[in-house]
């Protein structure tokens, strides 16, 4: 049986792939009766991506000493390499992203200064089942222990940078993003902002400064944020189905309010980036909700990153349909025609490939902004 390099990334992420050896779920449980899935990285074609661990059986790929095989025959010519140490980057207060192609410079300064996400606080998932984005990678209620950081001041997060990576670092720095658990206010969000901004400014970065939300809504709030920069308006849109159901009562505000949102940031932003998982919504919602976002212009670019479930639970969350690799395709061909392939390249969950992006850059956005 064969699979062509194209099928056999986009079903990994949707099979998952069984480790000779090893448990595919995590130890560290708090709660016996809950599981968590371990997530495998890996290099292919020599980009990194991620999915999760599944159990003998239940997915056709299995890692055998290092080995792929499918269906129990080795795939020869497939360039897998399993990344050992996993660098959770998401728990950590700060990290730099780096780019393969680009001889591994720093390209990225992510920031995640908040140790719980208030959207923990919602009863998400079709039972009652989850809390906060149902899809999330923190699910912290399921398996895995809380992460376990210090709570530490913005200034001392830059103190660390500045020691870690030398006091210059700023200048090899295109973007400074931040991505960070929810807040409990539109107001605190915007404090943060500012306080990093300011760092920034004083420090005299030049570079592009934005924040990975949705909690920023009002004229006001997307006004005081354009006046840092006004470069990006990078909003998590996620799904345009079950909102409430998959993000809880805040986060999953509806569709009217976020187009009401999008349209006061095309006033103020030169760009509106949207991040969306692909995988969750019917293939005619998708189509229905990208072709109205970008009928009304309210769309530039799309960060189309596959669903990859955490949890044993989490499966049932994804669309009947997003079970087959056709399905991505589709979504694929449709984001073609409509001229939303994306512009960001380094997705460990990319519904494109990464060396079939021809994106010379990291990021087709930053490039122009000047
Ligand atoms: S708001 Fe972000 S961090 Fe919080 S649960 Fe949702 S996806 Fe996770």
């Amino acid at each position: 049986m064969t699979i062509s390099n194209e099928d056999l990334l986009l079903e990994l992420f949707i099979k998952g792939v069984f480790v000779e050896g090893e448990s595919n779920i995590y130890l560290d449980l708090k709660r016996q009766n809950l599981q968590r899935y371990k997530r495998f990285d890996f290099y292919f074609n020599q980009y990194r991506y991620s999915t999760y661990m599944e159990e003998m059986g239940k997915t056709p790929y299995k890692l055998i000493q290092g080995k792929l095989y499918y269906y129990d025959e080795l795939l020869q010519n497939i360039e897998i390499k399993r990344i050992e140490e996993i660098d959770w980057g998401s728990e950590k207060p700060w990290y730099i992203k780096k780019w393969n192609n680009l001889d591994n410079e720093p390209y990225e300064l992510r920031l995640n200064p908040i140790n719980i996400c208030f959207n923990l606080r919602y009863i998400t998932g079709e039972k009652g089942e989850f809390r906060g984005c149902a899809f999330c990678h923190r699910v912290y209620t399921h398996g895995r222990n809380m992460e376990n950081r210090k709570i530490i001041s913005v200034q001392e997060i830059f103190n660390d940078i500045f020691l870690q990576e030398g006091a210059e670092i700023l200048k090899n720095i295109k973007k400074v993003l931040i991505m960070t658990g929810n807040m409990n206010s539109t107001k605190d969000v915007l404090h943060l902002c500012r306080e990093i901004y300011t760092i920034l400014e004083n420090k005299n970065y030049n570079g592009v400064f934005s924040i990975s939300t949705n909690q920023i809504c009002t004229e006001e709030s997307i006004k005081d944020l354009s006046s840092m920069d006004n470069t990006i308006f990078d909003y998590t849109l996620e799904v345009f189905d079950r909102r409430k159901c998959l993000m809880g009562e805040q986060k999953g505000y509806d569709m009217h309010k976020v187009i009401d949102t999008l349209t006061l940031a095309r006033q103020y932003f030169k760009f509106i980036r949207i991040t969306y998982v692909v995988g969750l919504d019917s293939y005619d919602s998708l189509e229905a909700g990208f072709t109205k976002l970008k009928n009304l212009g309210l769309i530039d670019d799309v960060v189309p990153l596959i669903f990859v479930p955490y949890t044993p639970e989490m499966k049932n969350l994804r669309n009947e349909d997003a079970t087959e690799i056709d399905y991505y395709k589709k979504v694929r061909i449709f984001f073609q025609n409509n001229n939303l392939v994306p512009l960001k390249n380094g997705l460990t969950k990319n519904l494109f490939q990464e060396d079939k992006l021809n994106n010379n850059e990291m990021d087709g956005l930053l490039e122009t902004r000047k």
